[in-house]
């Protein structure tokens, strides 16, 4: 724990929130790590997408739409910047003309991060960056616990014979022994498939699958009690999608589909998560070209808010 005096988000009443540097929720920024607790990073990445591109502007997308956010969580009594350093770590230099460069640039950075102790919290990006993230959180935990939340399974074998792409970083998680399969739940599952079975290979690894239409109209508050004593004390990656939730909520993604989680089922999960083993998580496939609202990117900025407030040692008022 850092014991210099704790960043906190530029207050709308020194500055206006239009206004001054668009980091994520107006926080400082760091070049170290070791320097902080929590770091907020983008990872401009979208050359894993299959159908609409435009992932790679959903950092400063989501960045600038943060600028809204306050300190303390109103709902919950989350106080993370009462106990954490916490500040935005910039973006991850990738190679947009190469996807394998991209991915080891990518590894590298957050094996420095987690090496350091800081908690990475991640502003996507198309869902292929999950993968070296995972491999990076191996690195220092060994394998770990998963939340997903997403309308696919992202365990293709294969995409157009690529290995890598946004399609398929757990079915490579699994092979590369990144995750424990029996504490991996996926929530928000939907759509159409290339088989049947689609969603059968991921439950055949042992993953609790737990598609949209299990979740239609209902609080998601006793499934997370579910995933909680499933996951007890195990290091636990939460990986979200935004194309979990409805694009009515959530359209400016990549690849939506109809019948999604609410706004309100997406904050149940990650408030879910509250009292586990939180290592890091992601927020992924924001596409800001297709958000002409810019409400996706408002929604994200509050997911990953909402997930700076269950790592573990944030105090509740
Ligand atoms: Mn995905
Ligand atoms: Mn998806």
């Amino acid at each position: 724990m850092n014991t210099n005096s704790l960043n906190q988000p530029l207050g709308g009443n020194d500055m206006p929130r239009f206004a001054g540097p668009a980091t994520m929720m107006r926080l400082p920024t760091a070049e170290d790590p070791a320097d902080i607790d929590v770091g907020f990073i983008g990872v401009p990445f979208d050359i894993g997408t299959s159908n609409r591109a435009g992932a790679r502007f959903g950092p400063r997308q989501i960045r600038a739409e943060s600028a809204m956010l306050r300190p303390y969580n109103m709902a919950t009594g989350a106080a993370p910047f009462d106990s954490l350093q916490v500040a935005d770590l910039g973006d991850v230099p990738v190679n947009t003309f190469n996807l394998e460069k991209s991915i080891a640039i990518i590894e590298d950075y957050y094996r420095r991060v987690v090496t350091a102790d800081c908690i990475p919290i991640t502003l996507g990006g198309d869902h292929t960056i999950a993968l070296p993230i995972l491999r990076a959180l191996k690195s220092k935990y060994g394998p770990v616990a998963m939340i997903h939340v997403d309308a696919h399974a992202d365990v293709n074998d294969h995409m157009f014979g690529e290995p890598i792409a946004h399609g398929t970083p757990f079915r490579r998680a699994v092979e590369e022994g990144l995750l424990i399969a029996g504490k991996v739940v996926q929530i928000g599952l939907r759509g159409t498939g290339y088989t049947a079975d689609d969603f059968d290979w991921p439950r055949s690894q042992g993953f609790r699958v737990v598609t949209a239409e299990e979740c239609w109209y209902k609080s998601l508050a006793p499934l997370m009690a579910e995933v909680r004593e499933q996951i007890g004390d195990a290091p636990v990656y939460i990986s979200f999608d935004i194309d979990g939730l409805d694009p009515a909520f959530a359209p400016g993604t990549g690849t939506p589909e109809i019948g999604g989680l609410s706004i309100m089922q997406g904050l149940e999960v990650i408030r879910g998560a509250k009292g586990l083993n939180v290592v890091g998580g992601d927020l992924v496939e924001v596409a800001p070209p297709y958000d002409t609202s810019g409400n996706t990117s408002l929604v994200a900025a509050n997911l990953l808010y909402e997930i700076l407030c269950v790592l573990p040692d944030v105090p509740y008022r």
